[in-house]
């Protein structure tokens, strides 16, 4: 399975993270040897485990919603976080970026989905980040691009259209704030039940993990 999808991504040119959530080493030891490299984890305590024990050039990406006090426990090594949604939180990135002498990437988890249980901004919530001045300061973080999750339903085309107005939010972010940053590329939407509906209708990261290694 892995190397099946694995071949269809990289014609298209997507970014496979492959989201090893609650599964045990083994088998993302077993994904590694198969060349996978990028990794997606929703619980800091696992992450850091997993951080620790796996080997050194895996690429963790975050992906579940982050609870500021626990952002120092993976600022030193986090390659993407994928579900930013307020500014508080973005200021705390920032600090932890900047104790670690580095600079952390992250996306904007914007609200797609019916569901009010999900997480992310609106419109005009990501305004106001961007346009704050504070934002302007930050020297640690990089806006690489916008997250989201599609409805959990049968009907695709509810989610086809959950999924292009996330693309239209990036457009118009890209244009008004970002039109300098060519790192301002990344459009992370799709899962295992919707992952190809999301590439066509232009995403760049999917995050897939039922697919790879079965259910949880
Ligand atoms: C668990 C999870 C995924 C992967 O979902 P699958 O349906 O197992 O592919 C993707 N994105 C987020 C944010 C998740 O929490």
């Amino acid at each position: 399975m892995y190397s099946q999808i694995r071949q269809q991504l990289d014609q298209e040119d997507v970014t496979l993270v492959a989201v090893s959530k609650t599964k045990p080493n083994h088998q993302i030891l077993k994904m590694y040897e198969q060349g996978q490299r990028i990794f997606g984890e929703n619980k800091v305590q696992e992450l850091v485990d997993k951080y620790e024990t796996l080997p050194k050039d895996i690429e963790w990406h975050f992906i579940g919603h982050l609870q500021r006090n626990k952002v120092k426990y993976i600022a030193p090594f986090i390659s993407l976080l994928h579900g930013v949604d307020s500014l508080r939180l973005l200021k705390e990135v920032n600090k932890r970026a900047q104790q670690n002498d580095r600079k952390i990437a992250c996306l904007l988890q914007f609200h797609i989905a019916e569901e009010d249980t999900k997480f992310g901004l609106d419109w005009e919530e990501a305004k106001a980040i961007l346009e704050s001045e504070i934002f302007k300061t930050m020297e640690h973080i990089e806006i690489q691009g916008v997250m989201g999750m599609a409805t959990y339903t049968d009907d695709e085309t509810q989610v086809r259209k959950e999924f292009q107005r996330l693309k239209t939010f990036f457009n118009q972010l890209r244009e008004q704030y970002f039109p300098a940053q060519p790192s301002f590329k990344e459009v992370s939407m799709g899962m295992s039940g919707d992952y190809e509906m999301a590439i066509a209708e232009g995403s760049t990261i999917v995050r897939i993990g039922t697919l790879l290694f079965g259910q949880r």
